[in-house]
C-alpha cells in the first residue's frame, strides 16, 4: 500500500463533522477537518495529513486515535474517536441496532487533552 493509499485510508476513518452541543440553543455542526492546535487556524483537509493510528477496544467502548499532521503549523496532534457501546442488549429477539455514541476530542502530540470536540 502507497503512502497516499493509507492516508486516505485513514481519513476515511474520520468522521467529517461532529455537533457541539449549545445548551438550550441546539447543537452546531463543526468540521472535523481542521487543526485543533492553538494558534493554528488551518481548516483545510489539504493540509492535514493523517499518518498513524491506534485502535484500543474493550467490552464496553471502542477508542480509535488518529494522529494527524497539520501542515500548516508543522505541529502534530491527534483526534481521539471514542465509541460507547450499549449496555448488554435486553433481549434476545431483539433486533435493534446496539445503541452506540460517539464522543471526539483533541489530543496533542504528547496526548495531553486539548478538549472535548463534540459528538459524532
Ligand atoms: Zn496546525
Amino acid at each position: 500500500m502507497t503512502d497516499k493509499e493509507e492516508e486516505e485510508e485513514l481519513r476515511d476513518e474520520i468522521p467529517s463533522h461532529a455537533y457541539i452541543s449549545l445548551a438550550r440553543r441546539g447543537m452546531e455542526k463543526i468540521s472535523l477537518d481542521q487543526c485543533f492546535l492553538k494558534n493554528c487556524d488551518n481548516d483545510s483537509s489539504e493540509l492535514l495529513e493523517p499518518f498513524k493510528k491506534e485502535e484500543f477496544e474493550d467490552e464496553k467502548k471502542k477508542i480509535t486515535k488518529i494522529h494527524i499532521k497539520c501542515k500548516k503549523c508543522e505541529g502534530t496532534f491527534i483526534l481521539k474517536l471514542e465509541n460507547i457501546k450499549s449496555v448488554a442488549k435486553s433481549t434476545k429477539e431483539s433486533e435493534q441496532e446496539p445503541l452506540s455514541m460517539g464522543l471526539v476530542f483533541a489530543l496533542d502530540e504528547e496526548g495531553n487533552n486539548l478538549g472535548h470536540i463534540g459528538y459524532f
